[in-house]
């Protein structure tokens, strides 16, 4: 009977919710990740861009979900000093990607602006952080706005990058925030977006209990082909991209192992050829903005 069930859903042909295919199918169904709520999520992949994604059709409270998700948090000031290594790596990629010694860089989704603080002293800075890390972010001297990205007035062609680590698969009102990072962004200017690639082997081994799985926190799945796909609709162009195991939180809870963990990912596997190739799950991509 289960069979029969899913066909009947299958029936109903879902849209892609990014590339608007209608050739989509039903991979499985999971529940809210916090036991708070017991609603039911399907979570499709359209065999055309390959995108993987929630059907977004129940009334949802967002914020309460994600005070609940982070009320055990524990902010305090040295909360902007995690993990410098990585966050320089990344300054470091940047910087090649669009060598020019002025920058005025956007980071959306800034969390308490750990990755501006790390950056070049040179660069102007601003950051985007929704939540109250911001004000941890303010008081180390950034420049952070608590405040949607498309709700902020900002002249057009002001930002020569714009930066989105884990934010892409969020995101509910995509198509707004990609029309205005169009539109702030200057021509030939960088987007970089990190967000995890659904068709890694990380991802594939791990199946429906991949830790990305988690709606409706994440809307969104992306794989390296949906995700260019749908940023070329804003004329974003690929400049590079690579995989790694991530680091952006010091996940292990121990500093030496963090330690030897980051040594071995940065002498080893991000300089070899290891890094063009989907094994690791965290997907990094660079692109160029080919406007007038
Ligand atoms: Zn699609």
């Amino acid at each position: 009977m289960k069979g029969i069930a899913i066909n009947i859903k299958n029936a109903e042909s879902m849209k892609c919710r990014l590339c608007g295919s209608k050739n989509t199918r039903l991979l499985f169904s999971k529940q809210t990740f916090l036991e708070y709520d017991n609603k039911v999520w399907d979570i499709y992949e359209c065999c055309d861009c390959s995108l993987k994604f929630i059907k977004n059709d129940q009334p949802f409270d967002y914020e309460k979900f994600y005070n609940f998700r982070y009320k055990d948090r524990v902010i305090d000031d040295n909360y902007i000093y995690q993990n410098s290594k990585y966050w320089k790596h990344e300054a470091k990629i940047l910087s090649r990607v669009l060598p020019q010694k002025s920058i005025r860089i956007m980071d959306i989704g800034c969390n308490a602006g750990n990755f501006l603080y790390q950056s070049p002293k040179t660069w102007i800075k601003f950051g985007v952080e929704l939540s109250d890390l911001a004000i941890i972010g303010r008081k180390h001297g950034l420049a952070i706005l608590q405040q949607n990205i498309e709700d902020i007035e900002i002249s057009n062609n002001f930002f020569d990058i714009i930066t989105m680590y884990a934010l892409i698969e969020h995101l509910v009102n995509i198509e707004k925030v990609f029309d205005k990072i169009h539109s702030i962004l200057k021509p030939n200017g960088v987007l970089a977006v990190m967000t995890a690639d659904s068709n890694s082997l990380k991802a594939k081994l791990k199946g429906q209990n991949w830790h990305m799985y988690s709606p409706p926190e994440h809307q969104f799945f992306f794989t390296a082909k949906s995700l260019d796909n749908f940023l070329a609709k804003y004329d974003f162009q690929l400049s590079y991209r690579y995989y790694n195991s991530g680091g952006m939180a010091d996940y292990f809870k121990n500093k030496w192992l963090t330690k030897i963990i980051g040594i071995i990912q940065s002498r080893v596997m991000d300089r070899s050829f290891i890094k063009k190739i989907p094994i690791f799950d965290h997907m990094y991509s660079y692109y160029k903005l080919l406007k007038e």
